[in-house]
C-alpha cells in the first residue's frame, strides 16, 4: 500500500476512484513476485505484486477502507511462516522473484492483535506506530463489520478499538489535512460523539466538494443518532 493512499484522507481516496473510474477497462496486471526477507530469521516469501490495476467496481468505507477487486492490497504487515514473528513489509523488501505470486499474506484480526502486541513491546514509533493504530482499525471493522455479520465485539474489544482509534487519532499528524472528515468519523466510531462534534463544527462545510458534503452529514446523521459503526460510502 502506498503510505498516501492508506493514510490519507477519504478525499484522495475518493478523488482517486472519481480518477480511475476512467480507466476501468485496464486488466490487473500482475509483475513478478516481490521478496520480502523475515529480519528475525532470515526466511523469504514471495508476495503478490500489481503493476497495473484500477479502482472499478471498488466499495469505499468511511474508516478509509477500499476494497477493490481489480486492485488486490497485499498485507502491510507480513508474518513469517517459519518463526512467526511479524515484520513491516515496506522495511524488509528483497527484490523480485522469478515468477509471479498470488500471496498477500493477509492477516486475521485475532493475528493483527498479535502483531500489535509484538511491534508495541518492540516500541516502534512516529509514523510506523501510527501506521499500526490504523491498519488496527481496519482489521478490527473488517472483522467485526465488514467481512463477516456473525462476530459482535465484547466490551473488552471495543475498547481496545476505543484505545487505538484515539491513540491514532493522537499520533497522526493532522496539519497536512484540509478537512479532517477521517478524525471526525474515527472519534465517532470510538463512541466519542461530542469530539466528532467539535471536528465536524470546525469543517466549513461550503468549502466542501459535493462527495465530502455526502461523508461530512453521513457521519453527522450517524453521530446525531449516538451510532458508532463504520459504513460504507
Ligand atoms: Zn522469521
Amino acid at each position: 500500500m502506498k503510505k498516501k493512499t492508506v493514510l490519507c484522507l477519504m478525499v484522495m481516496l475518493t478523488i482517486s476512484a472519481i480518477v480511475n473510474s476512467e480507466t476501468h477497462d485496464v486488466n490487473t496486471i500482475f509483475g513478478n513476485a516481490e521478496i520480502v526477507k523475515c529480519p528475525y530469521c532470515g526466511t523469504k516469501k514471495e508476495l503478490m505484486n500489481i503493476v497495473s490495476g484500477n479502482t472499478f467496481g471498488a466499495v469505499f468505507w468511511s474508516d478509509n477502507k477500499r476494497k477493490a477487486p481489480m486492485l488486490p492490497q497485499v498485507s502491510p504487515v507480513q508474518k513469517c511462516p517459519h518463526c512467526k514473528k511479524y515484520y513491516f513489509k515496506r522495511k524488509n523488501e528483497h527484490g523480485i522473484g522469478k515468477n509471479t505470486s498470488s500471496e498477500r499474506g493477509e492477516l486475521t484480526y485475532s493475528e493483527w492483535k498479535k502483531a500489535y502486541n509484538q511491534f508495541m513491546a518492540e516500541k516502534i514509533s512516529g509514523k510506523d506506530k501510527a501506521d499500526l493504530y490504523f491498519w488496527l482499525i481496519q482489521a478490527y471493522n473488517d472483522y467485526y463489520f465488514r467481512d463477516s455479520n456473525s462476530h459482535a465485539p465484547t466490551k473488552a474489544e471495543y475498547d481496545f478499538f476505543v484505545k487505538i482509534t484515539l491513540s491514532f487519532i493522537k499520533n497522526f499528524d493532522w496539519t497536512q489535512v484540509d478537512h479532517p472528515l477521517l478524525k471526525a468519523e474515527l472519534y465517532r466510531e470510538a463512541g466519542k460523539m461530542q469530539e466528532c462534534a467539535k471536528v465536524l463544527n470546525c469543517i466549513l462545510y461550503k468549502s466542501l466538494q459535493d462527495f465530502e458534503k455526502d461523508i461530512y452529514n453521513g457521519i453527522k446523521q450517524r453521530m446525531n443518532n449516538n451510532d458508532s459503526k463504520v459504513f460504507k460510502l
